[in-house]
């Protein structure tokens, strides 16, 4: 190799060795006689100094270097003086004393810099991508990928999965999204679907007898973006047979908390993971995917303001809506303007104003006040009693600030969920290295899609109902628990699962609720529910999205952070210049004319 030891791995031991380091130039200084470069390679940096003693040409060669050359430089490992010595670097108390240097290619500018991790637009960034990945913070993303992928691997083996690949080029596996489509050329007029996930592949990998079968599985769904979204990403995919809900979760759970213990062993992790069901969360957060690092839980206050004579409340529950509402601890100082942020912060999430009831710290108690401690904007609505019991059903304590929506269920949900998880930043309650792993379990089989009219799969068709439930299928779907189960960490959804149906009847009526004809069923599934019939066994599994766990464990905002060659919000690759126009003479071959709108 043209190096004989990385740069970042050089220490006091090699002290009087001849080595040989090749990387790119990270940093250069002048000092009149003395050239020092700080010399990077993946390990880290190192400094080499080039003193007049070396050869006038390769000085020469030294003066004339720029960021982000590639150099190979033979020299000697020396200490550096004690004033010298750099705490910050890994290599700080050693330097290397260049004999020979060779340029292996010079680089234009780079676009942004490469020795700072300063911002740079993103568009930039992935343009450049070769040039960002340099950069220690992505460099590092990667590195930690490849350590979660391999411990999964390792875990998984030694837990008796076996990883199997299925195929890109399918049929619609549907998720929930759109599907991105390939058109087949020995077929004109046909497409493949690439896969949403390997949901059925896995299932017919269990019926074919596999038992435990995993993937680190590519999935494409054609859906808007989002911050952690992207039309393809990674999911550990994984499937076992025999098994109930329990063991799935240990699984996972084991999986989660040895992994993150070996490679961040900084990160705090609950033990055991608290399990909530989704109705418990609705109910006290809000939304099916609570950030659990802070409490302020909500509370149902219809059964209190019932009474009150405040028309807004009156309204609502007359109208099937909710009133509720959560304690910020330590908020009663709010002023008049953050409030009003605040108010057209849930406004913007689809709540028609908030309300508030602070009591102040210096009040005796919650249940022994003076009406001028309070300051509510609906205060002259309020008395005692009602202040007192509200601050009684939400936990507050004096000094706290009771926020307060009213509405239907689903958008005073909506509203109060994203003001919780703001009142969690803004009153600094996100300890960096908590992780709040949790399971949501027993969602609903069915939700009722409001514009569609009809029912859609909460998770996909395929979960079972929980015992005792299948009854409702035709009575009353939305009545129907699934034994199925999310993941969740710091509010985002890392996982979900279920387990399956595996008898060919049960599956077809899950399909007819959910508005198949049979025509579209026989279409679509029947490779499925062929199967179902040829001795399926119980099964049921899993899937961690890869990129998100990535983003999590490193903090990051953006899954485009841990992922080397992403698309951008708006789904196109700049590094490429993908998706992009094909050649007249391809569309031909495969059939295809363009419709052209102007
Ligand atoms: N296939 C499902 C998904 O992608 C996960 C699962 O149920 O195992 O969300």
């Amino acid at each position: 190799m043209l190096k004989t030891i990385n740069c970042g791995e050089i220490r006091s031991t090699n002290v009087s060795q001849i080595i040989s380091v090749a990387g790119w130039v990270h940093r250069r200084r002048d000092h009149g006689n003395l050239i020092f470069i700080d010399l990077r390679d993946r390990s880290g940096i190192v400094q080499i100094v080039f003193t007049p003693e070396i050869s006038h040409s390769d000085n020469e060669i030294a003066e004339s270097l720029r960021n982000e050359w590639v150099i190979q430089v033979k020299g000697k490992v020396l200490s550096r003086d004690d004033q010298a010595i750099n705490p910050e670097l890994s290599t700080g108390e050693i330097e290397i004393f260049a004999d020979e240097i060779t340029v292996l290619n010079e680089s234009f500018t780079p676009p942004f810099y490469v020795n700072e991790e300063s911002d740079v637009d993103e568009n930039l960034r992935l343009k450049f991508r070769y040039v960002d990945l340099r950069r220690e913070g992505m460099k590092n993303a990667l590195i930690i990928r490849h350590k979660v992928v391999k411990y999964i691997r390792d875990f998984l083996d030694s837990e008796d999965f076996i990883e199997i690949e299925t195929p890109i080029l399918i049929k619609s596996t549907p998720e929930g999204a759109r599907d991105h489509v390939v058109p087949s050329r020995l077929y004109p007029g046909t497409f493949y679907a690439l896969p949403q996930s390997p949901q059925q592949l896995k299932q017919l990998l269990m019926v074919g007898g596999i038992e435990k079968y995993f993937q680190i599985a590519r999935c494409f769904r054609d859906e808007d973006s989002r911050s952690d979204r992207q039309p393809e990403f990674t999911q550990l995919d994984l499937e076992m047979s025999f098994v109930s809900q329990e063991d799935v979760l240990r699984l996972t759970e084991k999986l989660f908390t040895q992994m993150i213990t070996e490679i961040l062993p900084e990160k705090n992790i609950p033990s055991p993971f608290p399990r909530i069901t989704h109705k418990e969360a609705m109910d006290s957060y809000g939304i099916d995917r609570p950030d659990l690092r802070f409490g302020m839980k909500m509370h149902d206050l219809s059964d209190t303001f019932k009474t009150l004579d405040f028309k807004v409340f009156q309204n609502v529950i007359s109208s099937d809506g909710i009133i509720k509402g959560f304690s910020v601890p330590q908020a009663f100082e709010f002023t008049r303007k953050e409030i009003d942020d605040l108010t057209e912060f849930v406004k913007s999430r689809g709540a028609s104003g908030l309300i508030s009831i602070g009591i102040d710290p210096n009040a005796k108690s919650i249940s022994d006040f003076e009406m001028d401690q309070i300051k509510s904007n609906i205060l002259r609505f309020l008395d005692k009693d009602h202040i007192e019991s509200t601050l009684n059903i939400t936990d507050s304590s004096p000094g706290d600030l009771v926020f307060i929506i009213a509405g239907d269920v689903d958008s005073t949900n909506a509203s109060l969920a994203a003001l919780r998880h703001l009142m969690g930043e803004k009153m600094n309650l996100i300890a960096p290295n908590d992780l709040a792993l949790a399971f949501v379990t027993d969602f609903p089989l069915f939700d009722w899609d409001k514009e569609e009219k009809k029912w859609k799969a909460s998770h996909h068709a395929f979960c079972l109902p929980k015992d005792g439930y299948t009854e409702f299928l035709d009575s009353d779907p939305g009545k129907v628990i699934a034994q199925s189960y999310d993941l969740i960490c710091n509010g985002l959804e890392m996982a979900s699962g279920s387990i399956r149906v595996h008898h060919r009847d049960l599956q077809e009526k899950i399909f007819e609720v959910l508005g198949y004809s049979i025509e579209d069923v026989s279409e679509r599934f029947s490779q499925l529910l062929d199967a179902l019939e040829y001795g399926a066994p119980p099964h049921g599994g899993i899937a961690p999205g890869i990129d998100r766990l990535v983003m999590v464990l490193l903090g990051k905002d953006s899954i485009r952070d841990v992922i080397a060659f992403p698309k951008t919000q708006s789904q196109m690759d700049p590094l490429f210049g993908a998706p992009s126009a094909i050649e007249d003479d391809q569309l031909r071959e495969l059939n295809i004319a363009l419709i052209n709108e102007d």
